[in-house]
């Protein structure tokens, strides 16, 4: 489904990428770096991330052939929740996080999603939501926790598909009559498309140079993800390993759950976030500029084919 974001709301940088001389240069020299900032912030503050998208599963209800997250392509699970909870108030303890992004897969797949949406306003983040495909019945107690939220920036966001029509409308219904604030979502370009990001058949094995451009002009790559304790910097990094049979190192992901105390771990965070090479992930990734319709189901064929 993507992040909850709109193109406007992201400046992209971008590089020119004038003379292969001048990048092969730049990217030895970002290999090398073992970025000097290793703690450019005071100690009694905190890492300032301005999105986060949190995952609870990488069940879903849909099989959307081109997901940017390639979720039907990996086997299915609900993460513990009290690891989850315990992930984000490790990252709290060094970040302040100014939006979080709740999803899954599809969030209302993991049974215990409701010990989340009870600790959401515990978190102090001024923007919270909760993507969702709108195709699960809510249950009395869900819709009470989600009536339960304080934050007066909390939000349901309804991933608009024909597919899915009469659930979501279905869905839409139950929250509007218990006055649950709900956004029906026209993804990122705001005309309902989305972004080919590629998916096993389309992506390549691009080459450094190919990928650091990519990277450099990425506008996605805002989009940091906690998932099941690694902190990635996109939504289709974890996934991506799985998928194209790729190896990360630090310079790829942060485990959330083997970082440091204090200055060490937000000396960490600050390296990992700061890092401006490109990812291993980048290379299986096609960029952030092609429209497409949105989730257009796997035929029964290829589900036959991925073994789901
Ligand atoms: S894989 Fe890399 S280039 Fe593609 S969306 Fe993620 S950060 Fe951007």
């Amino acid at each position: 489904m993507g992040p909850h974001l709109h193109r406007d709301d992201i400046q992209i940088k971008r590089v020119n990428s004038s003379s292969e001389v001048r990048m092969n240069r730049l990217l030895k020299l970002l290999k090398k770096i073992n970025l000097s900032i290793s703690n450019p912030i005071p100690q009694d503050q905190k890492y300032e991330i301005g999105f986060l998208v949190l995952w609870v599963g990488t069940k879903c209800t849909l099989r959307c052939r081109d997901c940017g997250n390639l979720i039907p392509y990996v086997a299915p699970a609900s993460f513990d929740m009290d690891q989850i909870i315990s992930d984000m108030n490790t990252l709290l303890s060094f970040c302040r996080v100014n939006k979080l992004q709740i999803q899954g897969g599809e969030p209302f797949t993991n049974p215990k999603i409701g010990k989340l949406i009870d600790r959401i306003d515990n978190f102090n983040i001024p923007e919270i939501v909760i993507t969702t495909n709108g195709t699960i019945r809510l249950n009395q107690q869900i819709i009470k926790s989600l009536k339960n939220v304080k934050n007066s920036n909390f939000q349901m966001v309804l991933s608009s598909y024909e597919c899915a029509r009469n659930k979501q409308d279905e869905f839409y219904s139950v929250l509007v009559s218990n006055h649950i604030n709900c956004l029906k979502y026209d993804f990122y370009q705001k005309d309902g498309s989305w972004v080919n990001q590629g998916g096993p058949e389309t992506c390549r094995n691009n080459d450094d140079q190919k990928t650091q451009e990519l990277y450099s002009q990425c506008a996605f790559k805002i989009c940091l993800s906690l998932v099941n304790g690694e902190l990635f910097r996109c939504g289709r990094a974890k996934v991506s390993s799985e998928v194209f049979g790729l190896q990360y190192d630090s310079n790829d992901y942060l485990n959330i759950r083997k970082i440091g105390d204090a200055a060490e771990g937000l000396s960490e965070i600050v390296k990992f976030l700061n890092n401006p090479h490109f990812k291993e992930y980048c290379r299986y990734c096609l960029g952030t500029e092609e429209k497409i319709p949105p989730a257009i189901q796997l035929s029964a064929a290829s589900k036959a084919v991925i073994g789901k």
